[in-house]
């Protein structure tokens, strides 16, 4: 369907964060305009990224969720301010079941699904999903997906 993204990141961050009293999620939107694709598998990528962004926060309290607009592509990045994933890690998070060992951090529960399920999905979008990190610092992770062709919004 069409959906105003902007509108969907929204409306996915204040579910979150009445689940969060701890964590303020910041939002930093630019103009997306509308774009096609599945609204609620969009939804429940935003859902995995940010839910991450809390679980692997435990020391601090802001994570920015930010929007822009690039020419045909719309990209939605969540940065956060905790644990970071090591440089020889950041490929290998998008692989099913595959979580980073928690040496000396505490013990994060999940199953290592989340991401390869929403980099499954965005690619399927026609989009891609990549992360920038520094350990001990933050992630960021960022999604763009295809804005559809002009004429095809008159639909
Ligand atoms: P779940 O299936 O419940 O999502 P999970 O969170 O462990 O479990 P993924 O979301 O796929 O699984 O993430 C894979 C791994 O990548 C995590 O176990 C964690 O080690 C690392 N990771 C993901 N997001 C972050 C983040 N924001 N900061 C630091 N590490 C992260
Ligand atoms: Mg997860």
């Amino acid at each position: 369907v069409w959906f105003d993204l902007n509108q969907a990141v929204q409306e996915t961050i204040q579910d979150l964060q009445a689940t969060t009293h701890k964590h303020i999620l910041v939002m930093d939107f630019k103009d997306t305009g509308k774009i096609y694709s599945d609204k609620e598998r969009i939804g429940q990528v935003i859902t995995n990224l940010v839910t991450n962004a809390i679980k692997y926060s435990p020391h601090s309290n802001r994570i920015i969720i930010s929007t822009m607009r690039e020419g045909n592509m719309v990209t939605v990045c969540v940065e956060d301010f905790g644990i970071g994933i090591p440089d020889d890690k950041k490929e290998k998070v998008f692989e099913q079941f595959y979580r980073v060992s928690g040496s000396k951090q505490h013990t994060f529960p999940g199953l290592g699904l989340g991401l390869y399920i929403s980099n499954e999905i965005i690619r399927r979008e026609g989009g891609k999903m990549w992360v920038n990190s520094t350990e001990g610092k933050g992630s960021t992770f960022c999604f763009s997906l295809p804005v559809a062709d002009e004429i095809a919004t008159d639909v």
